[in-house]
């Protein structure tokens, strides 16, 4: 069963506009048939087709591990509630995405076999989010307030927020963010520090051109600014049970998921040795170095390696790139993935990586080309 679906998916995703046609059918047919579905939507539902579609790839990918998939679609259940979609609104999708999946297929292709499939896990995957949304005790949406916006970069920000009341999310996971210059437009941002009673959070956002929500964070968050927040998603962590050391890679801000663990990790007395590779364009991408550095002076088992592509900064960046201090790794020069692999295959090592979409799907491609097991290998959903 799993080969079929993973087969007739991946002839979705091949066919010209296989994956529009998916989500555009299906959003008609939902609401062709609840017309008060609408309402629950975003007026713009690209980003929302984008992640459907990205949804239905991850699950697709990881069919053989049933207790990630289960606890990815658990997640998303219950971030949903902050749209308002309850279980009777999954269990109502089941038949539009039935009709999405077989319109995207040739009535030759589409066989009883394969609706059978499709039908079991369309269920198991609306059930799951279901359970999940009816079956949470904890609130749909936190409010927090902007307490400090810094302009790191011209392009990045790093937003630190206190929450109405502490948000239970594990060090290394994302929330969905709700800002108030872009209502109803909610966008994942991983937490740069670990959670505290306190209910302090810290964004670093850096700034999409063109993008809805991203300029607007970076260029227009005031102190003050109300946030929603939404349940904790994802599942980067360092399995402490495994007995393997860890490799860390992330470009840009997806550092931020990484450093809050290794600011968890800093609490404990026993940790296994952290490699983190730490990469971006030029060295001012860096942006948050020194604070890495400081963490690894003062835990022997974290070694930080910084990587830019270019050795020198763009000339409209005057700052001077900060030292490492004496005993440090020098930064590297090259793409991210390739020099992390001229090291080796990391074969002993559990891995995370953490960055833009076409970053992670480099990396991978870069360590698999070094010989490093796939199964070592983790990220967050590429949504
Ligand atoms: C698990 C997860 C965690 C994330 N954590 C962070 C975080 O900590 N900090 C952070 O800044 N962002 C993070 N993001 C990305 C963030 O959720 C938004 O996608 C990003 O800020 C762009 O939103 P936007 O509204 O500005 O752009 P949109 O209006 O959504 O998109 C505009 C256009 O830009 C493209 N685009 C979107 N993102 C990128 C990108 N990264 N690079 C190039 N083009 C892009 C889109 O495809 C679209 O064509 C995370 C994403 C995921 C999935």
């Amino acid at each position: 069963m799993i080969s079929r679906l993973r087969a007739s998916f991946s002839s979705i995703v091949s066919t010209e506009h296989g994956h529009n046609r998916l989500t555009t059918t299906f959003y008609a047919t939902l609401f062709a048939e609840h017309p008060e579905f609408r309402a629950l939507f975003p007026a713009a539902l690209d980003q929302q087709a984008h992640r459907l579609f990205q949804a239905l790839q991850y699950v697709i990918d990881n069919l053989e591990d049933e207790d990630r998939v289960l606890g990815f679609l658990g997640q998303l259940g219950r971030d949903h509630r902050k749209y308002g979609v309850e279980a009777r609104h999954y269990f109502a999708s089941g038949h539009a995405l039935l009709v999405a999946v077989q319109s995207s297929f040739t009535q030759a292709i589409w066989t009883p076999s394969l609706t059978a499939a499709w039908t079991e896990l369309l269920d198991l995957l609306l059930h799951t989010m279901a359970d999940a949304a009816d079956n949470d005790d904890l609130p749909a949406a936190w409010g927090a307030t902007v307490v400090d916006h810094e302009r790191r970069l011209d392009d990045l920000a790093i937003v630190r927020l206190e929450t109405d009341s502490p948000i239970p999310y594990g060090a290394g996971q994302y929330l969905s963010v709700q800002i108030p210059q872009r209502p109803r437009m909610w966008r994942y941002l991983s937490a740069a520090i670990p959670a505290n009673p306190y209910g302090q959070l810290e964004f670093h956002v850096r700034r999409v051109s063109g993008g809805w929500v991203s300029p607007a964070i970076v260029n227009e968050t005031q102190v003050g600014d109300r946030w929603l927040l939404s349940s904790p998603l994802g599942g980067l962590e360092v399995d402490r049970d495994s007995g393997q050391d860890v490799l860390m890679i992330g470009s840009g801000t997806g550092i931020a998921p990484l450093r809050a663990q290794v600011m968890e990790m800093a609490m404990r007395s026993n940790n296994p040795r952290v490699h983190m590779f730490v990469g971006g364009k030029y060295p001012c991408d860096l942006y948050d170095i020194e604070t890495l550095w400081h963490l690894s002076l003062s835990n022997p088992w974290l070694t930080v390696v910084p990587v830019s592509e270019e050795d020198e900064d763009p000339w409209w960046h005057t700052i001077p790139a900060p030292e490492a201090p004496p005993g440090l790794h020098q930064r590297l020069q090259g793409q991210l993935g390739r020099v992390v692999a001229r090291f080796g295959s990391w074969a002993d090592r559990q891995i995370q990586i953490s960055g833009s979409p076409a970053m992670i799907k480099t990396t991978v491609y870069a360590l698999q080309g070094g010989g490093t097991p796939p199964e070592l290998i983790r990220h967050d959903p590429l949504i």
